[in-house]
C-alpha cells in the first residue's frame, strides 16, 4: 500500500521505517527541513537502537522517502499517518494541540476524497472527535490509532506491538488500516476496535498507570528512609505477588521524557476541563512524588559534600532521561545536574548519547567525553540515567580519579556491596 507519515521525529521515523519493513512505500513528511535531508539520506537525527539500518535499507531499497511537501503526500497516498507532537503547553499543564491541528489544517486542504487520516499522537480525550469534523468535510474518514512504543525498544515495539488500538466511525477506514497492519495482525497482535474517546483514553490511561506504579514504589522508598528499610527488597517482595508483578517497581529518581510527565498533566488538565477532575486528581500526587525523588537526589548528593556545594565537584552519571534514548526531555538527570549547578558546585555530565541534546539546552553544565574523566576530580559521583557502560564501571577505575569515595545510585542498579568493599561511600535512594 502507499502511505505518508506526517511528523517525522521519534514516534514517525520509526513508524515510516517500519511500515516500509511491512511491505509498503511510505512517504514521510516533516517541516522540519534539516530533518527531512538527514533522513532522506538514510539517516537518523536521533539515537535509537536499530533505526539507523532499518531506514538506510528501505531508503536505499526506493520504498521510504521523504519530503517536507504535504501536497506531494497527498498526491502520492491515500493512507495518511498524523504523528506530530503534543508537548506541554507552556504555562500550563494542557497539551499543546499547535502542530497537531496544523498538520490536519494542511493535510486537509489537499487530501483525496475517500482518503483515510489515521492520528497517532497521544490528545487529550475529544480531540479525535472534533477533528473527525473537518475530516469528513474534506471527503475523508479518520481512525485514531494511539501507539504505545518505548523509546530504545521503538523498532521492536513498532513491528511487534502488544496490541493494537483503532477507534473509528467507519468500517471502510477501520478495514484500510487493518490491511495496512495485516502482517501484524496476522502475527495475532490483539486488535481492540472501539469508539474515538476511548481509543484516546487507552493512550493517557495506560501512561497515568505507569507513571502511578513507579510513583508507588518511590512513595515507598520515602517511607524506607525514614525507617531504614529497604526498597528494593521490598519491591521484589511485593512484585512475587502475581497481581503486582516486578515490573517497573525498582525505586529511583523517577520517571522523565517525552510522554509519561506531560501526558499525565495533559489528562489531569482535560479532566478539569470536563468537570471530572476528582477522578484524576491522585495524578498530582504521582507527579509530586516523581519530582520529589530529584529534590531527595539533589539533598543526598549534598550531604555527600558534607553539606556545601560550594566549590565541590560532582560527576553526573547521565543525561538521557532513560538508557537507549539520546531523548534528555523533562530528564530528570538533567534537572538534578541543574540544581546541583544553581548550588554552586562544577557539574561534569557524561551520557554515552545525549551529549549534543544536552549542551543544546543545558550549554552552562560541563560535559566530559568519558565516564572517566566526568569523575576527574568528583567529590560526588551521581549515577542517574541506568546505561549499561554505567553498569559496568569499576570502583577501582574510578576510585583513581575522584577525591572523594561518594557514590549516589539514583537507578538501584550498582551493587552496594561490591562499592563499599571497595571503600565507597555507597548511598541509593530508598535503602539505608
Ligand atoms: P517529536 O517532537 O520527536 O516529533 C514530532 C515531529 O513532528 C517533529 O519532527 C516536528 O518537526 C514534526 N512536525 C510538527 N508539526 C508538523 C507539521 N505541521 N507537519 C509535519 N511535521 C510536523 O515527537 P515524538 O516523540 O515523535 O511524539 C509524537 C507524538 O507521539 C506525541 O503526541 C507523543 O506523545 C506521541 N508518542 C510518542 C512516543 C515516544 O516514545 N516518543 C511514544 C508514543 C506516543
Amino acid at each position: 500500500m502507499k502511505m505518508s507519515v506526517i511528523g517525522t521525529g521519534y514516534l514517525g521515523a520509526t513508524h515510516a521505517g517500519a511500515m516500509a519493513e511491512l511491505g509498503h512505500e511510505v512517504l514521510g513528511v516533516d517541516v522540519d527541513e534539516n530533518k527531512v535531508a538527514l533522513l532522506a539520506s538514510g539517516q537518523v537525527p536521533f539515537f535509537e537502537p536499530g533505526l539507523p539500518e532499518l531506514l538506510s535499507k528501505h531508503v536505499t531499497s526506493g520504498a521510504l522517502r521523504f519530503t517536507t511537501s504535504v501536497q506531494e503526500a497527498t498526491a502520492f497516498a491515500d493512507l495518511h499517518f498524523v504523528c506530530v507532537g503534543t508537548p506541554q503547553r507552556s504555562g500550563s499543564n494542557a497539551a499543546d494541540l499547535t502542530y497537531v491541528n496544523d498538520a490536519f489544517r494542511s493535510l486537509l486542504q489537499h487530501v483525496r476524497p475517500g482518503a483515510v487520516v489515521v492520528g497517532k499522537s497521544t490528545v487529550p480525550v475529544g480531540t479525535a472527535g472534533a477533528l473527525a469534523v473537518d475530516v469528513r468535510a474534506a471527503g475523508a474518514q479518520l481512525v485514531w490509532n494511539p501507539e504505545f512504543l518505548r523509546e530504545g525498544f521503538a523498532v521492536e515495539d513498532t513491528l511487534r506491538p502488544d496490541r493494537l488500538v483503532m477507534g473509528a466511525e467507519d468500517d471502510a477506514a477501520l478495514t484500510t488500516l487493518q490491511q495496512a497492519y495485516a502482517p501484524i495482525l496476522a502475527a495475532g497482535t490483539p486488535l481492540v476496535i472501539t469508539d474515538f474517546a476511548t481509543a484516546e483514553l487507552v493512550k493517557v490511561a495506560a501512561n497515568s498507570f505507569l507513571a502511578t506504579k513507579i510513583s508507588f514504589i518511590n512513595a515507598m522508598a520515602e517511607i524506607c528512609e525514614t525507617t531504614g528499610a529497604d526498597v528494593t527488597q521490598l519491591a521484589t517482595a511485593i512484585g512475587h505477588d502475581d497481581r503486582i508483578g516486578p515490573k517497573f517497581l525498582r525505586a529511583g529518581l523517577g520517571f522523565g521524557g517525552g510522554c509519561l510527565p506531560k501526558d499525565i498533566r495533559a489528562f489531569m488538565a482535560r479532566a478539569e476541563e470536563l468537570g471530572v477532575d476528582q477522578a484524576v486528581s491522585f495524578l498530582k500526587n504521582i507527579d509530586d512524588i516523581n519530582l520529589r525523588r530529584r529534590a531527595r537526589t539533589v539533598d543526598l548528593a549534598l550531604e555527600m559534600c558534607a553539606g556545601s556545594f560550594a566549590g565541590r565537584r560532582v560527576a553526573v552519571l547521565g543525561a538521557a532521561f532513560k538508557p537507549d534514548s539520546d531523548d534528555i526531555r523533562d530528564s530528570p538527570a538533567l534537572d538534578v545536574a541543574d540544581a546541583i549547578q544553581r548550588g554552586g558546585a562544577a557539574v561534569h555530565v557524561y551520557d554515552p548519547q545525549a551529549m549534543g541534546n544536552a549542551k543544546n539546552v543545558h550549554p552552562t553544565l560541563a560535559y566530559s567525553s568519558s565516564a572517566l574523566e566526568a569523575c576527574d576530580g568528583a567529590d560526588a559521583v551521581l549515577h542517574l540515567t541506568e546505561w549499561r557502560e554505567f553498569r559496568e564501571l569499576r570502583p577501582a577505575d574510578l576510585a583513581a580519579v575522584v577525591r572523594q569515595r561518594n557514590i549516589l545510585d539514583g537507578r538501584s542498579i550498582l551493587d552496594a556491596a561490591t562499592w563499599r568493599d571497595a571503600g565507597w561511600q555507597f548511598r541509593a535512594l530508598g535503602r539505608p
